[in-house]
């Protein structure tokens, strides 16, 4: 056995292609789940740009290196061929003023691209870009690849759904199915097909706070009581509403479903569609360029050209400073201008936060939310008919974009998959069921492996228990370790060992913001919530603050019953010496704690102590901090030093308690 074979050869693969009008993925599942592709060099997304010869119409360039020098050939690189599928000239009368390159009409009323004298039908582009996703997929998986799923938008018609076909025979590859880009994303969360929905009303366990672990340090439990919140009630019927929103880089729609599981297998009903397909993040980043111009323009001059190299410059740097700042707070922008002419340097430079970039992008915001109501209007629905929200296309990264989407909704949208990955994911999924694998995905209705966290030292503080029906919630209080952290990181795990080496890393997060206060007084509340769907939402609260973050995972992602099982027994097997090595964390974090009080008591009262007493207690200390450091301690022998260490400074403190109370009445 050599580990290494990805596919059963007695199965036929079919992979799952994404044809996106700005990025194209493809995706593939087995018994694991479904997973990304990736093409050479690690690349997940490809963007859907060929370049063409200008004079025999030889392809030059797919992907990557065709999108990055568009700016410089703008008649012979071709982009959102999507646009030009299955339509005439006549209707994509709108589109042309966003197209660089040259488009006509050719028989049958369809749109032809033209390169120099040849006409490149839309299909033959979109047939490019499959075959380079084909080459990924044959390169990964070590097979030939002949059949594939696509997906295609909800409001595709007809002839762009035939057109989309012709695409794959060209490319050579049998589309086995057409899937709507929503549906795609609504089996990638396994939406409308949950096992044993609709008898849930109280099927959520909470987990009480039984005293409070710490990120780092225990919390002094009279000041933080348990502020468990109520259990969601959740109801699920048997028939699921679904909003997909999907903002990708030139198109936004947003449709309604309706998801059933019938005899026959999965339905889905689109139960409405609204949109705008002149509306994503390429707006967002014509915004940015044209900032960058007007200021460049106000500091150097009214008539400073801009070449074609700068321009595509320009918009490369809006686009990465948008990206920056779906992460970060704010963005520095850079630009290097050269030499005025007398040889002067042009440097522009300034901070965009996300505050402003927020009011920037405000109405164009507003605009999508629109769209919703008109979704919501027209599929008859309310937002209180809406069971799930999901998030699809990388705009829907922006901060502001899943704020305003969660408020109108009144939901926590779905973002534990990629964004711009899960469609591609769905129709991998659809392809495992077309070609008959077992896909081994645990569906369950419980959780199959503890949901925790790490804490100080490397030890894991598990918030959800294994075999916890679904959904289950947990909520728990934490704080800090060192004096003045401002920023908490988050780590989720899984797994039913102590150490977090021991266990699966499923994310992280950073708690940012919270000010400065000594080591043990900030209040982190950790809520784990795992829904219906298996998602689970982890987030914290800085209660002083009110600082909040948050991440959303698909725990079983990529994982089958066998590592499950073994999971487990690995835990058994080593339950005695896990417990071991879990109490010496804790034992050593609780001697750093006390060590830290007693020194600075010390700092403070230590000339008024009697010499012996204060040897006594420096012995001590100096034996419990060898002990703290050393790796092969006793946990016993610990213990003992601690307890003897903890009763030795009972004076201590109550003379730095009296000295205090002193200083406070002069
Ligand atoms: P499409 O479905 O149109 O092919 P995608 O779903 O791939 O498009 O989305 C592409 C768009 O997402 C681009 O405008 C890109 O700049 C934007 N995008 C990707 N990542 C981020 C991010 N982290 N923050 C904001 N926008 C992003
Ligand atoms: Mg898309």
């Amino acid at each position: 056995m050599t580990g290494t074979k990805q596919t059963n050869p007695s199965v036929e693969p079919i992979i799952g292609i994404d044809l996106g009008t700005t990025n194209s993925l493809v995706a593939y599942c087995d018994e694991r789940g479904p997973r990304i592709l990736e093409g050479p060099g690690g690349q997940r997304l490809m963007p859907s740009v060929v370049r063409y010869n200008l004079s025999g119409g030889g392809v030059e360039a797919v992907g990557r290196e065709a999108r990055d020098h568009a700016v410089e050939h703008p008649k012979n690189t071709v982009s959102s061929a999507k646009r030009l599928m299955g339509r005439s000239v006549n209707d994509v009368q709108d589109d042309l003023a966003y197209l660089p390159y040259e488009v006509v009409e050719g028989g049958h009323d369809t749109a032809r691209v033209k390169i120099g004298d040849q006409l490149i039908s839309p299909q033959e582009v979109s047939a490019v870009i499959l075959s380079e996703l084909r080459v990924w997929a044959e390169a990964a998986l070590g097979v030939t690849v002949r059949k594939t799923v696509v997906t295609v938008p909800a409001y595709f018609d007809d002839a762009q759904r035939q057109a989309t076909r012709d695409a794959g025979r060209i490319a050579g590859l049998q589309v086995v199915r057409i899937v709507n880009e929503p549906t795609a994303a609504a089996l990638a969360y396994n939406l409308g097909d949950n096992p044993g929905v609709g008898d849930q009303g109280s099927g959520i366990r909470e987990k009480k706070s039984d005293g409070t672990v710490s990120l780092s340090t225990k919390l002094n439990p009279e000041v933080c009581s348990s502020e468990n919140q109520p259990p969601a009630t959740s109801h699920h019927p048997p028939t699921q509403t679904v909003a997909v929103f999907d903002l990708g880089g030139g198109t936004f729609d947003v449709s309604v479903l309706r998801l059933m599981k019938t005899e026959q297998g999965r339905v889905d009903q689109v139960l409405a569609t609204a949109g705008d397909t002149h509306l994503g993040g390429d707006d967002v980043d014509r915004m940015i360029v044209e900032l960058i111009q007007a200021e460049v323009r106000k500091q150097f001059g009214e008539q400073i050209a801009f070449p074609a190299s700068t321009r595509q410059a320009f918009r490369n740097l809006a686009e990465a400073t948008k990206i920056r700042l779906s992460a970060e707070d704010s963005a520095q922008i850079e630009v290097d201008l050269g030499a005025d002419k007398s040889g002067g340097a042009r440097i522009y430079q300034r901070t965009l936060s996300r505050e402003d970039f927020n009011t920037m992008i405000g109405p164009w915001v507003d605009r999508t939310i629109d769209c919703c109501r008109d979704a919501l209007r027209s599929a008859k629905c309310s937002v209180d008919d809406i069971d799930r929200v999901v998030m699809v296309g990388g705009s829907t990264r922006i901060p502001l974009v899943r704020d305003r989407v969660g408020g109108l909704f009144e939901t926590e949208p779905y973002t534990a998959l990629n964004p711009d990955e899960v469609v591609a994911l769905g129709a991998a999924v659809q392809g495992s069921i077309l070609a008959g694998i077992n896909r081994d995905m645990l569906l369950l209705d419980v959780i199959p492996l503890s949901l925790g966290i790490e804490t100080m030292g490397g030890a894991v503080s598990k918030l959800i228990m294994s075999n916890s029906t679904i959904p289950a919630q947990a909520t728990e209080m934490f704080s800090t370790y060192a004096d003045g952290q401002t920023n908490i990181k988050v780590h989720v795990l899984q797994g039913e060992r102590e150490l977090v080496s021991d266990c699966r890393s499923l994310g992280e997060f950073e708690l940012k913001g919270i000010p400065p206060m000594p080591a043990g007084l900030p209040k982190v509340e950790v809520t784990f919530l795992v829904d219906a769907n298996g998602v689970l939402s982890v987030q914290a609260v800085e209660k002083r603050s009110e600082k909040r973050a948050s991440i959303q995972i698909v725990p079983n992602h990529g994982l089958t019953r066998d590592e499950v099982q073994r999971m487990e027994n690995d835990s058994y097997a080593h339950a005695a010496q896990d417990m071991a090595a879990h109490r010496l964390i804790d034992l050593r974090n609780q001697a750093r704690l006390d060590i830290r009080a007693i020194e600075k008591q010390l700092a403070k009262v230590g000339d008024e102590m009697d010499a012996g007493y204060r040897a006594q207690v420096e012995q001590h200390v100096a034996e419990v901090k060898a002990m703290a450091d050393s790796s092969g301690v006793d946990p016993d022998k610990f213990h003992e030093a601690l307890d003897a260490m903890d009763k030795s400074t009972v004076r201590l403190a109550e003379l730095a308690i009296t000295m205090t109370l002193r200083e406070e009445q002069a």
